[in-house]
């Protein structure tokens, strides 16, 4: 690592079913199989420095990210809620751990813990848990999780990270904030924030993330330098030109964004 730049790169952009999803042969979803500019792997970005590195969230993808990646061990893991999206590559991390004789840190909040026990209970023979209800750091970043609405899926998290007085915020489950919940995404160089749909048609009761047009209205409001939409579902095309601001992009999983 040595002088490497403060960045993360996108190891998974997608919504929980991926794309293309199982079942589909829209035109995105064929594109995704045919060509591969819409394959997407279930929401996850890796954060590197010089002071360290670390996942957040690790979902079924993770085995093909590390592939992906050239990555034989990740020893931290910063984890959003207990979405299978989110968490179902945990015990294949846990595993990669044991074989490897090492051990890995997990971080959440205690309640997304107690979650991800309940459903994977002999993790912790090779993973540390970590509650970080209090605020913590990792890899010289100060990172401060809260609760974020979740739609009909309940609750997630969200983080704020700062180092040297560069702020960026990683929100990728989230829908309809209360005033309360969009205080921390003020004031940020970079917001990450989830869209599954350019306009989500389905009723609201339904939904548990916002879509592109109710993010950029949101936008308007926090005011980031910079913004990229992220755990996109197959409604999204990146063939598209969807007129976004000049700040505004699509995430996509072949470059580096520098933090700084
Ligand atoms: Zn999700
Ligand atoms: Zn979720």
């Amino acid at each position: 690592m040595g002088s490497k730049a403060d960045q993360l790169t996108f190891w998974g952009t997608g919504d929980a079913m991926g794309v293309p999803r199982v079942y589909c042969e829209c035109e995105v979803c064929q594109e995704a199989r045919l060509h591969g500019l819409n394959r997407r792997y279930r929401s996850s970005v890796m954060v590197e420095s010089a002071d360290g590195s670390f996942l957040i969230d690790c979902g079924p993808d993770w085995r093909e990210g590390m592939e992906r990646h050239g990555e034989r061990f990740v020893e931290h893991i910063v984890v959003t809620h207990a979405h299978f999206d989110h968490i179902g590559g945990l015990p294949e991390w846990a595993d990669s751990c044991r074989w490897l004789n090492r051990r890995g840190q997990l971080y959440a909040p205690q309640e997304v813990i107690d979650l991800i026990m309940g459903q994977y209970p002999w993790l912790p023979a090779q993973l540390d848990m970590h509650a970080i209800d209090q605020g913590f750091e990792l890899a010289g970043w100060h990172i401060v999780g809260w609760k974020v609405f979740h739609g009909k899926n309940g609750y997630a998290y969200a983080y704020r990270l700062t180092k040297e007085g560069y702020a960026w915020a990683y929100c990728s489950d989230a829908i309809a904030l209360s005033e309360e919940q969009k205080a921390p995404l003020h004031g940020l160089d970079l917001l990450i924030l989830g869209t599954s749909f350019y306009e989500e048609k389905a009723e609201f009761s339904t939904r548990s993330v916002y879509d592109v047009k109710e993010a950029l209205a949101l936008l308007q409001e926090l005011q980031p330098k910079r913004a990229i939409f992220t755990h996109m579902s197959h409604d999204i095309d990146l063939r598209r030109d969807y007129r976004l601001p000049v700040h505004v992009g699509l995430a996509d999983i072949g470059t580096a964004v520098l933090l700084k």
